[in-house]
């Protein structure tokens, strides 16, 4: 039985992973830990390290926000649990950083985005992307999302800059409005990344490339939360094997 701890329990992310887990023959949810949560047949804690203090588990699922993730990564680290994080907002530098403080044989394992179809709207993406001189991604969340653009909007931005290694001829970010700027995007590595945020959405993202006389979408939907628990338990299942920093659920995926 895999020991599991999740931080942000009373969230809409962390209670839909309490039930994933719940409903899996080889995992338990040993504790929750969350400041605005209350016990739901398991003990709940504020903070990590009296989660760590007080119950034994081997894996903390993180789905907090981006101003705590890290604090609480620095805590059960160094403590040799297995992370497993879709809490958006952490740098390359800081999850490197984080990692570093693990001791041997402990895993760090982050995804933007715990959907297949989003690792495959990505790894498609990736494939289009020498072929097209214009790209670029919108993507649609949720109005109580906190963080813009998205962590996948963000990876798959990177993604696309390092597959073409060339600049966009039409770039974005230009502001020959007066009062509209921002009305082409933020460019991140060069791509232009634009933020819906609305009600009626959980996760969509559209990638757009354009090229002589032709365009072509890829476009992924998250209609439910649920859509990323198979990710998640994979993970679940996999940090005990691992060691060190590891990003993307591609990883996982056979
Ligand atoms: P939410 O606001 O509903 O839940 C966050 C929870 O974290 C709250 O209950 C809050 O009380 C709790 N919290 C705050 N500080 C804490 C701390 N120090 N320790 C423990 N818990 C703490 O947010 P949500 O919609 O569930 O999203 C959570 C995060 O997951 C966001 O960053 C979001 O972008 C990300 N997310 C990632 C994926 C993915 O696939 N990687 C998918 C969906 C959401």
């Amino acid at each position: 039985m895999i020991r599991v701890a999740v931080s942000g329990c009373a969230g809409r992310m962390g209670k839909t992973v309490v039930e994933a887990v719940d409903a899996a023959d080889d995992m338990e949810v040993v504790c929750g830990i969350d400041p605005h949560g209350a016990e739901a047949g398991f003990a709940v804690y504020p903070d990590v390290r009296t989660a760590i203090d007080n119950a034994d588990f081997d894996v903390l699922v993180d789905f907090t926000q981006p101003d705590v993730v890290a604090g609480n990564l620095a805590v059960a680290l160094p403590a040799g649990i297995d992370c497993v994080v879709g809490t958006t907002g952490l740098s390359n530098a800081t999850l490197e950083g984080l990692a570093a403080t693990a001791p041997d044989g402990t895993c760090l394992f982050y995804a933007p985005n715990f959907t297949t179809g989003a690792v495959l709207m990505m790894q498609f993406a990736k494939a289009a992307a020498p072929y097209f001189p214009e790209a670029e991604v919108i993507e649609f969340h949720h109005a109580k999302k906190k963080d813009a653009p998205s962590g996948t909007a963000v990876r798959t931005a990177q993604i696309i800059a390092e597959s073409r290694g060339f600049e966009s001829e039409a770039p974005g970010s230009e502001t020959e409005i007066e009062g509209c700027e921002g009305a082409r995007g933020a460019l991140v590595d060069g791509v232009p990344v634009h933020s819906v945020r609305s009600m009626g959405y959980v996760a969509s993202q559209e990638v757009v490339f354009g090229s002589m006389g032709q365009s072509l979408a890829i476009r992924h939907d998250s209609w439910d939360r649920t859509s990323y628990m198979p990710g998640v338990l994979l993970g679940i299942r996999s940090v005990g094997e691992e060691s060190g920093l590891i990003v993307g659920l591609e990883n996982f995926m056979a």
